[in-house]
């Protein structure tokens, strides 16, 4: 079973230190590998920080990096540019990705969808590539079976390795995987965990993403929301618990959202990583 980390950028004005601090503990927790977002949260800047700081992960601490790539409001010689700058780097891994809408991007580009950067990538570059899946129907599918029908699109064009946006309730990603494995996609799906350690972070998160709350996991934010320490002892708590049960199904994997929290991460890992290796 795979176990692996995310990490986001600094922001433009923060010092990228901010970052790199944590890689140290993050790395020595052994994830097999981290990836590193773009522009979520970076600003227009993540093409360049994303490349370095996943060329500092590779070469300073030994980890094999993962290196996010959407393509919304981008040209094909930009996309160029940047492929080929991960690639002479020594970056092997990109999550090919649409990209969020945001309002600092431009929404116009030349790739309309992942699928569409993903068979570009293929043809051009030999990446091993990663694309993003969606365990409660991405927001802006036309349906269910709509979105599951191009995430096959995204297999075909070359993707080798799924990531699942987070979720908080098992049982719909075990839906999910059904459903996956009805269409004919039998390439690695990782599961997204992300750990609950802040409140506002994770109304935040899920006003963007859509993912539906769990009685349990509601319950446990509205008793602990305004008891950091606790809310921070109770989402890591939910968190293992969610792996657990991952674990005892199974899956190929689990992408943990360390939010470049390595406390958090190592506390986690320490909790499940016997479980990790057992269901390999
Ligand atoms: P796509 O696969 O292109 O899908 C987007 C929508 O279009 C879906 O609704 C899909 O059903 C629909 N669609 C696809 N093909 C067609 C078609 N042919 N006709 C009609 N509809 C179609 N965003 C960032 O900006 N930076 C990041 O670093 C980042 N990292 C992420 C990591 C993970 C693990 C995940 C799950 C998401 C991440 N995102 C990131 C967010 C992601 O970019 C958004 O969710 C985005 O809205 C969709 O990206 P996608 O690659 O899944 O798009």
């Amino acid at each position: 079973m795979l176990y692996t980390f995310e990490v986001f950028p600094p922001k433009p004005t923060s010092p990228v230190e901010r970052v790199t601090g944590c890689f140290s503990a993050l790395a020595s927790l052994q994830p097999d590998f981290i990836s590193v977002t773009y522009g979520a949260g970076g600003g227009l800047n993540g093409g360049a920080i994303t490349c370095a700081l996943a060329e500092r992960l590779k070469n300073e601490f030994g980890v094999r990096p993962v290196a996010h790539l959407p393509c919304i409001g981008y040209t094909r010689e930009e996309i160029i540019r940047t492929a080929d700058a991960l690639a002479s780097r020594g970056i092997r891994d990109v999550l090919a990705l649409r990209g969020d809408r945001t309002d600092d991007r431009p929404q116009e580009g030349d790739f309309r969808y992942a699928a569409d950067l993903i068979a570009f990538l293929r043809e051009h570059w030999g990446f091993h590539i990663l694309a993003a899946c969606y365990p409660e129907t991405h927001p802006e599918a036309a349906s269910p079976a709509a979105d599951i029908r191009h995430l096959r699109e995204k297999v075909d064009a070359g993707a080798e390795h799924l990531i699942s946006q987070l979720f908080f309730d098992n049982t719909l990603f075990y839906r999910f995987l059904e459903r996956c494995d009805i269409a004919g996609i039998s390439v690695p799906i990782e599961a997204g965990i992300m750990p609950v350690v802040n409140a506002k972070q994770i109304r935040r998160m899920v006003g963007l993403c859509g993912a539906s709350l769990p009685r349990k996991f509601a319950a446990v934010l509205a008793r602990f929301e305004d008891d950091p320490k606790s809310l921070r002892d109770a989402g890591i708590a939910y968190a293992i618990d969610q792996i657990v049960d991952l674990a005892a199904h199974g899956v190929d994997g689990v992408h943990l959202y360390t939010m470049n929290d390595p406390e958090v991460a190592r506390r986690i890992t320490d909790a499940t990583r016997s479980l990790v290796q057992v269901s390999a």
